[in-house]
C-alpha cells in the first residue's frame, strides 16, 4: 500500500511540473528547445488485494467488472500467465479512475520478478508483462568467528542491510563454495575468520534475486582457503579455483548435509554443535531435523539400501578405489535410489530420521576404504580440473582482480605465514606478514 501511495504522489508531482512548464511557455514563449512528449497518467485510486486461499482471480474481480468484461480481461491476462495457476497471496492491484467505481487497470504480481499489467482500452483490455527492475551491487564483508560460523554471518554488522533470509542464503553460497574444503559444522575454531566479495542482483524492495561469490577466503586454524570464481567460457557456468588455479572440487564432500540444516548453530558455544562422537563404530553423527535431505558425498553405485540392524534404514555407496560411504538412521529413501543405482556427488539419496538404534533424529555417516574407517577431514582427493592451460592468461588477470577485491577488506584474524613459493610466477599472496600462526 505504502509503495503505491508513493507512486501516485510522484505522478501528481510530475503533472504539476508539466503544468508549470506549459504556463511558462504560454506567457513568455521563450525558446526552450523541444521537450519530449511526456504522458502523465491521471492520479488513480488503487486497491491492493492479496488472493485469498481458494479465491480465484475472476472471483476477486467479481464486484469490480461485469462478466463480459471479466472474460475479456482474463483473455488478455492469458497472453502472459495462467489465471488458474495464481498462488495464494498473489498481490493484485485494482486501479480506478479517481472518484469513480470505474476500473481502468489491474496489476497482477505473478512472481517477484514479473507483473502482468492490464489496461482498459476502447475495445476491451490489453496486457503487458513488466519485468521488475534489477540492479547489481557487490557486498564486501569480513568476520571473525566467536562460536559458530552461522552466528558470525547473521550477526555481522556489515551485513545488517540484508534481510535475515538473505544472510542465510549467503551462508548457503559460502557453504557451497567451501563444501569440499571446510566442514563449517565441526571444523570451526574461535578466531577463524573470513572475508568475501559477493555480487548480487537486488530488486527495488531491497530483496536479493540472485547472487554469486566473486572471491572468498576462509581462514581455519590459521590456514587460509580461497575460492575465486572463474568462468572460462563466459556462459555463466564458471566454477571456483584456489589461488594457484587448482579446482576447489574434491572427490568427496566433507559432509552429506548442507551446513545450515545441521542443528547446533544456535548452540551457546561451550559444547561443540555437532554430536561428533567417535564411538566404537567411529562414524560421525550429524544432528538434524527429520526429513533433512542427505547427499551422496561422491559419485558411486548404491550397494546397500534397506534396514541394517542398529543402523536402521541405511544406504551404502561404493566409489572407486575401494571407498564406501555409509548413511544410517534414515527416515526414508529417495525414490529411485535402489540397489545398483548410479549416483552423483550431491545427489539426494534419502532423508534424516531416527530408525534403528537412535535416541533422536540424526545422520550417522561413515567413510571407509577397504573396510578401514577414515575421518572425511583427513581425506583430500582432488577431483576437478585445474584452469585449462589455454585460459591461464585470462585466469591470472581475473584472479588477480578478484583477489585484490578481497585485499581491500581487512582480515580480522591471524594467518599463518608461509614461505613464498620458489616458483616465481606462482601467486603467493598467502605469504603475508600478518599473524604468527594459530
Ligand atoms: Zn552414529
Amino acid at each position: 500500500m505504502v509503495k503505491r501511495d508513493v507512486r501516485s504522489r510522484i505522478r501528481g508531482g510530475s503533472a504539476a511540473a508539466a503544468m508549470l512548464l506549459w504556463s511558462a511557455c504560454v506567457s513568455e514563449t521563450p525558446d526552450v528547445g523541444s521537450l519530449e512528449t511526456v504522458w502523465v497518467p491521471p492520479a488513480e485510486r488503487v486497491e491492493v488485494h492479496a488472493l485469498g486461499r481458494g479465491q480465484t482471480f475472476g472471483g476477486l474481480l467479481y464486484d469490480a467488472i461485469d462478466a463480459n468484461e471479466q472474460a475479456a480481461l482474463l483473455l488478455a491476462f492469458q497472453e502472459h500467465a495462467d489465471p488458474r495457476r495464481l498462488r495464494e497471496r498473489t498481490e493484485i492491484t485494482l486501479r480506478y479512475l479517481p472518484g469513480t467505481e470505474e476500473l481502468r487497470g489491474v496489476d497482477v504480481a505473478v512472481s517477484k520478478d514479473q507483473t502482468v499489467r492490464l489496461d482498459r482500452n476502447i475495445v476491451g483490455w490489453n496486457s503487458q508483462l513488466i519485468q521488475t527492475p534489477i540492479f547489481v551491487d557487490t557486498i564486501y564483508a569480513t568476520g571473525e568467528i566467536a562460536e559458530t560460523f552461522w552466528g558470525s554471518v547473521v550477526e555481522n554488522v556489515e551485513l545488517t542491510s540484508l534481510t535475515f533470509e538473505d544472510r542465510n542464503l549467503l551462508i548457503d553460497h559460502l557453504d557451497n563454495v567451501f563444501q569440499w574444503q571446510m566442514d563449517f559444522s565441526r571444523q570451526i575454531r574461535p578466531g577463524d575468520n573470513y572475508r568475501f566479495a559477493f555480487e548480487r542482483q537486488v530488486r527495488p524492495d531491497g530483496s536479493m534475486r540472485a547472487g554469486k561469490l566473486l572471491a572468498a577466503e576462509f581462514v581455519n586454524s590459521g590456514t587460509p582457503y580461497h575460492a575465486i570464481y572463474f568462468d572460462p567460457n563466459g556462459d555463466g557456468r564458471g566454477s571456483y579455483f584456489d589461488l594457484d588455479g587448482e579446482s576447489v572440487r574434491r572427490a568427496f564432500l566433507l559432509k552429506p548435509l548442507s551446513y545450515r540444516r545441521i542443528s547446533g548453530r544456535f548452540s551457546s558455544g561451550r559444547r561443540h554443535p555437532v554430536l561428533n562422537t567417535i564411538r566404537a563404530h567411529r562414524g560421525i553423527d550429524y544432528a538434524a531435523d527429520s526429513g533433512t535431505p542427505i547427499m551422496a558425498t561422491s559419485d558411486g553405485v548404491v550397494v546397500h539400501r534397506g534396514p541394517k540392524g542398529s543402523f536402521g534404514n541405511t544406504v551404502e555407496i561404493r566409489h572407486p578405489n575401494g571407498w564406501v560411504t555409509r548413511y544410517a538412521h534414515l527416515s526414508r529413501f529417495r525414490s529411485g535410489v535402489n540397489l545398483g543405482t548410479r549416483v552423483h556427488q550431491s545427489d539426494v539419496i534419502g532423508y534424516v530420521g531416527m530408525s534403528g538404534l537412535a535416541t533422536g533424529p540424526h545422520l550417522h555417516y561413515e567413510m571407509l576404504q577397504n573396510g578401514r574407517q577414515f575421518d572425511p577431514l583427513s581425506v583430500d582427493l582432488p577431483a576437478g580440473d585445474p584452469v585449462p592451460a589455454d585460459d591461464m592468461v585470462r585466469w591470472r588477470a581475473e584472479m588477480t582482480g578478484r583477489y585484490d577485491l578481497l585485499e581491500t577488506i581487512p582480515r580480522l584474524g591471524p594467518v599463518r605465514t608461509f614461505v613464498a613459493d620458489a616458483d616465481e610466477d606462482g601467486p603467493a599472496p598467502d605469504a603475508s606478514p600478518q599473524g604468527g600462526g594459530a
